[in-house]
């Protein structure tokens, strides 16, 4: 089985008033150079549009990966409430 379909039969809870990941300052993406934490995520929460970075943490994996690449500690990186975030039972 492929990834992708290992990762779509995940299940997620998401809380969508308390997002577990934020960009503490979007000036510091502005610089950053090659933005690795769109590379390094494997669920494709990080995306550039020019301007902002977009953070679609609802896809989130809760790896990890992003808070130990990111060369400025930019990311606000906690773990979902109790009962929120993503479900592994299927995946
Ligand atoms: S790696 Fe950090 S500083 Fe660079 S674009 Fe991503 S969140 Fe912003
Ligand atoms: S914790 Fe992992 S899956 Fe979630 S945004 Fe960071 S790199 Fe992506």
């Amino acid at each position: 089985m492929r990834i992708e379909d290992k990762l779509f039969l995940n299940r997620y809870r998401t809380d969508e008033e308390n997002p577990h990941l934020k960009i503490i300052n979007m000036e510091i993406c502005k610089k950053c150079k090659n933005r690795p934490c769109i590379n390094c995520c494997p669920a494709g929460v990080y995306e550039w549009d020019g301007e902002s970075m977009e953070v679609k943490f609802e896809g989130c994996l809760e790896c990890g990966t992003c808070r130990i690449v990111c060369p400025y500690q930019n990311i606000e990186w906690k773990y979902p409430k109790g009962n929120y975030g993503i479900l592994y039972k299927f995946g």
